[in-house]
């Protein structure tokens, strides 16, 4: 008896096409020994769509994306098309059309990989961002241009529903691991958005038994993480500070080359996707040196959502131990390829137990 999963795959631009396919192999594996198997179904959507169509995507593909459980997605990015494009084209209304409100991004510390922090050993958080509200809102705009009293407004809108839901999100996920949650705020500061944040963010934590909340001002925040970020386990940040906080996280415990994130609509109304944090990468297109860590982590994101939990922590443990001791690319100072990488953690994960 096996189980079948459909899933979307987008595997976008630049390295994206070389990523892809290795975290797509290494799925299979894990699928082979643990009774499921996927059904991928490939759009070639992105720059190359754009540049013949004039659209990242044709015009139902919302609609076509919708009859899958997950999308599973490379990235997007071209250096002769402007990000608004990109971003506005397809990532951004996959997130918004599917109601992906929580933005997952893990950051583990891996021995054996570099960091700039003096003692990263042991951090392990995962940040729950707002994905789809606060501050980057369309509300908003440029007064009197070019005159002495030009002005820019830029609105922040939190919404109770909006605000709740990835509170609620958040405490169910830090009750499933440490219990500690961190609500990132600057309620002395921004004066209507934040308090109301706080306020919501507390009342939804109160419905979860056995959570304990701490609401902690976003610069003390930052450099907390910097100084002892073994001190935090689930963070829930607004869509700025989540941002800014989840790329922060990744630079301390490595290369960006390593880090997933998953676009989650946790009702499962609509399929949640799946990307790593990096994007395409042109610099290093084409050359076989992207490092595939940062798409197999998110694919076993994929399935831990998808409830291959067992699975999922074999990818994660087989990518820890050939991160430790095996092949490496480039930018973890190695000399191996994307293949090698991949290769090593394909036979790590089968020959394991
Ligand atoms: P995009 O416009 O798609 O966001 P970008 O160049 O702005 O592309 P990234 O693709 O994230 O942003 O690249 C930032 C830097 O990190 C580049 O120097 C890139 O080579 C490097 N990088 C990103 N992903 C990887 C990876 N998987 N392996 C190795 N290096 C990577
Ligand atoms: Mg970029």
């Amino acid at each position: 008896m096996s189980t079948h999963y459909s899933v979307a795959v987008i595997a976008g631009d630049g390295i994206g096409h070389e990523v892809v396919p290795a975290a797509m192999d290494i799925v299979d594996a894990a699928g082979s020994r643990h009774g499921f198997s996927i059904d991928w179904t490939p759009y070639p959507w992105g720059s190359e769509h754009y540049r013949t169509h004039g659209t990242m995507m044709p015009t139902d593909g919302l609609d076509r994306l919708a009859q899958h459980e997950a999308v599973f997605f490379g990235a997007v990015g071209a250096p002769d098309i402007p990000d608004h494009i990109t971003l506005w084209g397809l990532l951004i209304p996959i997130r918004r059309g599917f109601q992906q409100y929580v933005n997952l991004r893990p950051a583990r510390h891996v021995k054996g990989v570099r960091s700039p922090l003096a003692e990263p050993d042991g951090t392990d958080l995962m940040i729950v961002r707002e994905n789809v509200e606060g501050e980057y809102s369309e509300v908003g705009g440029r007064f009197g241009r070019g005159t002495d009293a030009e002005l820019a407004v830029q609105e922040a809108v939190f919404t109770r529903k909006g605000t709740a839901r990835v509170a609620a999100y958040a405490a169910e996920l830090a009750a499933r691991r440490s219990g500690k949650l961190t609500s990132a705020t600057k309620s002395n500061g921004i004066i209507h958005s934040m308090p109301f944040w706080d306020e919501v963010v507390a009342e939804a934590v109160a419905q979860q038994p056995g959570v304990e909340l701490r609401s902690v001002l976003i610069d003390a925040l930052a450099a907390a993480m910097v100084s002892r970020p073994q001190q935090f386990d689930v963070i829930v940040a607004s869509n700025l500070f989540g941002d800014i906080l989840s790329d922060l996280a990744a630079a301390c415990v490595g290369s960006i080359g390593v880090a997933a994130s998953a676009n989650l609509n946790p009702e499962r109304t609509y399929p949640s996707m799946f990307e790593p944090v990096h994007g395409s990468a042109p610099d290093i297109a084409g050359r076989g040196i992207a490092n595939p860590v940062g798409q197999i982590s998110t694919a076993a994101l994929m399935l831990d959502f998808l409830g291959e939990t067992k699975a999922a922590a074999d990818i994660n443990q087989a990518v820890d131990d050939v991160l430790r001791d095996g092949p490496r690319t480039p930018d973890l100072g190695g000399q191996d390829g994307t293949r090698e990488v991949a290769e090593a953690i394909r036979k790590q994960l089968v020959c394991s137990r």
